[in-house]
């Protein structure tokens, strides 16, 4: 059997299996170009379509663990998609360092030393801390 032409490496061709939630998605009754509108389009009557879509938080989930740079999907544009990656990596780096700050004020460490161990300000353990201490009561 050859290898087809566009298949120089003469890897199998894997065909393309669009993940199950896709069949119940509003937008498969609609033309697709729609959901990517020309810069500066409006995305209003669109958002208000995912809005409504029984598959709205399996396609945003998609859309950002793929990295889709392009469009709407689950109700958000690029733009919000990127705020919201950036905002959940931030509140993840947190989550960590407040993990870090509990660990080595447990170990005795004071707040001086958390600081030039984690390289942060001395304040901000104390702030750390204090959001700790809030989360524990
Ligand atoms: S949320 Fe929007 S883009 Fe995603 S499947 Fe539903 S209608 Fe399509």
């Amino acid at each position: 059997m050859g290898t087809p032409m566009n298949n120089p490496y003469g890897i199998p061709a894997q065909p393309f299996e669009p993940p199950a939630w896709q069949e119940y998605a509003i937008c498969r009754q609609s033309d697709p170009e729609r959901w990517f509108p020309e810069k500066g389009g409006s995305t209003k009557v669109i958002k208000k379509i995912c809005n409504s879509c029984p598959v709205q938080y399996e396609c945003l989930e998609y859309a950002l663990d793929n990295g889709e740079a392009f469009g709407v999907w689950g109700g958000l544009s690029e733009q919000e998609r990127r705020l919201l990656r950036r905002r959940t990596r931030h509140s993840v780096d947190v989550e960590a360092r407040r993990a870090h700050v509990a660990r080595l004020t447990a170990a005795g460490l004071d707040s001086e030393q958390i600081a030039t161990e984690l390289r942060m300000t001395a304040r901000q353990v104390l702030r750390d801390r204090a959001a700790l201490k809030k989360q524990a009561s």
